[in-house]
């Protein structure tokens, strides 16, 4: 019942808790059926949960199931596993998966309103590009020059804070998936979400370099240095890189490209959350789940509904 409450105030939280009826609008207090915990709208009739148009929309688990899984994502601050999530709610791994991954797509609508400004740090990390060396040394070969189908990178953009914000490090992220770290991408990323003027820090890839024409360009070189003479660095995005890593390595061991975006979104999430409490967190990624547009793409995923292609691109 505590759980039913809490996701009623938080559901509803524009109209202080009172159920709205997701088909009509009509916020007359509805019926309420007791034994299924649903309610009845009075001028339309239909009939609804407080889980309806939600990501747990048609929920099989108990509502408490559902905070709980929240809770345990929030604590897992490199992520966490179906395996490990399955184990720790005492559900089937399947059921797990499909949570862990509503969760994760709940996150991805946040932080695309504005457009990046201040002084923005980009960067790109390497996934999947792994080739395991034959067993016999005749028969390897440079891997350097193999073509490697399933390597992509994410290019992350993160926007620090200013010196007058009560936050230190970044505020604001967003991920790209892309297949190489190419100019054309990136200068695609930079227009639709830097502001022109903006400050931009980045290594000393050549995929970066048409971008001084619009921004001022701060360049570090890796090679020789962390941090340029005149404060050049990318302190931001190598924290954004290791706490991939060490999801990648840590918590999940392989991370799919078909899902690679919601990966990347959700340490994205993690890292602008780093300073929040546990409970600001559970709260804020409870309302997300309660509020995402619907989506129907983990709806009967173990019944043959898979996403077909990833999300690449700019
Ligand atoms: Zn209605």
């Amino acid at each position: 019942m505590e759980a039913f409450e809490l996701m009623k105030s938080i559901r509803w939280s524009d109209t202080n808790g009172e159920p709205v009826c997701p088909c009509c609008g009509s916020v007359k207090k509805p019926f309420f059926l007791k034994t299924r915990m649903q309610f009845r709208c009075r001028e339309c009739f239909h009939t609804f949960s407080v889980t309806s148009g939600t990501v747990f929309a048609g929920h099989k688990l108990s509502l408490q199931t559902y905070l709980l899984a929240i809770a345990l994502f929030t604590n897992a601050a490199k992520s966490i596993s179906a395996l490990q999530l399955s184990r720790d709610l005492d559900v089937q791994y399947k059921t797990a998966w499909v949570l862990t991954h509503k969760i994760r797509e709940s996150l991805m609508e946040y932080n695309l309103q504005d457009k990046f400004e201040g002084t923005v740090e980009m960067d790109g990390v390497y996934v999947n590009g792994y080739i395991r060396p034959a067993n016999n040394i005749d028969d390897r070969v440079d891997r350097r020059k193999v073509f490697k189908p399933n390597k992509r990178v994410i290019i992350s953009v993160r926007q620090r804070a200013t010196l007058s914000d009560e936050a230190i490090g970044a505020i604001k992220t967003k991920t790209f998936v892309l297949k190489s770290e190419n100019a054309t991408d990136i200068r695609t990323i930079a227009y639709n979400h830097i502001k022109a003027g903006t400050a931009i820090h980045a290594d000393e890839s050549n995929a970066y370099d048409d971008l001084h024409a619009h921004y001022t360009m701060r360049r570090v070189n890796h090679q020789i240095e962390y941090r340029g003479d005149n404060g050049e660095n990318n302190n931001q995005s190598e924290s954004y890189n290791a706490r991939f890593r060490r999801m990648q390595y840590g918590q999940l061991h392989k991370v799919g490209n078909l899902y690679l975006s919601n990966y990347a979104n959700e340490i994205a999430y993690r890292e602008d959350t780093r300073r929040w409490s546990n409970g600001a967190i559970f709260r804020d990624i409870l309302t997300k789940a309660l509020h995402a547009p619907v989506s129907n793409e983990f709806c009967g995923y173990w019944q043959g509904n898979k996403r077909v292609s990833e999300r690449l691109g700019a």
